[in-house]
């Protein structure tokens, strides 16, 4: 499985790293947050090039898989892989190896990693219903790789005084830029970026206690305040296309999930 030759060739390079950064925190974001503190607590993003970018992302998924594998479900990851790969090759950073995967986990959750590397959980699948709704999610993840969002907001606010910190917020604004972003993304790769104000007002009315929503709420705006700002840019630019054709694809490729495509 292609997915788990990634795994294993990036494991044996940062092992040492990511056991020695992880936190004693059960959420997995926080982990992540950790090493990529550590990481960048000597290093000012603009410092950082492609490659120390790239190897950085590589660190991180390390660690993020430790807390939760990839679904051992090589048609779905696939699938992932093709709709990330595809909303990618309209954007200015094509050749990142932009790679995409789900992982083994309940709890909605959505990884953008630097360097190209995306994890979205089985969770968040189960919140979505057609191929254009997790164009969305991915998009809007790219946009936080391809602006390099998480390095600089960590290096800004100053890596080392963050170490230990629990939940690290982007800026609001980067957050709405990465919507926006998505939207553009979306539409270019043929896409009804409608589906994504779907996605975030499906999970606007999710009151279960989901662990993973919990955490995306605490370091995201509210979806309230990011509807608001996303719906006119929707209504500019979004071009309907099939809904059905969309709808069909996804439950071909991930009907077999235990729940894909309920809300
Ligand atoms: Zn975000």
């Amino acid at each position: 499985m292609k997915w788990l030759k990634w795994i294993n060739g990036i494991a044996l390079r940062c092992s040492k790293l990511a056991r020695a950064a992880h936190c004693c925190s059960p959420i997995v974001v926080c982990s992540v947050v950790c090493v990529l503190i550590l990481t960048l607590s000597t290093a000012h993003a603009a410092d950082i090039n492609e490659a120390r970018e790239i190897e950085i992302g590589d660190e991180l998924a390390v660690t993020l898989l430790e807390g939760g594998k990839l679904l051992n479900n090589d048609r779905a990851q696939e699938y992932v892989n093709q709709v990330g790969r595809w909303l990618t090759t309209g954007t200015e950073r094509v050749d990142l190896p932009w790679q995409f995967g789900i992982m083994d986990r309940a709890e909605i959750g959505s990884y953008p990693l630097p360097g190209g590397k995306v994890l979205v959980t089985l969770g968040m699948l189960k919140k979505l219903t057609s191929e254009a709704e997790l164009a969305g999610v991915l998009a809007h993840e790219i946009a936080h790789v391809l602006k390099r969002h998480q390095l600089k907001t960590m290096s800004a606010e100053g890596g080392q005084e963050k170490l230990g910190a629990i939940n690290f917020p982007m800026d609001r604004a980067l957050e709405f830029e990465a919507d926006r972003i998505a939207a553009v993304i979306m539409t270019r790769a043929g896409y009804d970026a409608n589906a994504y104000l779907n996605v975030l007002r499906s999970l606007q009315n999710d009151r279960s206690n989901d662990q993973g929503l919990a955490m995306l709420n605490a370091v995201h705006p509210s979806f309230k305040d990011r509807i608001a700002e996303l719906a006119p840019v929707v209504a500019k630019i979004a071009k309907p296309t099939q809904p059905d054709k969309s709808r069909e694809r996804f439950q071909a490729a991930l009907g077999s999930l235990s729940g894909a495509g309920r809300r």
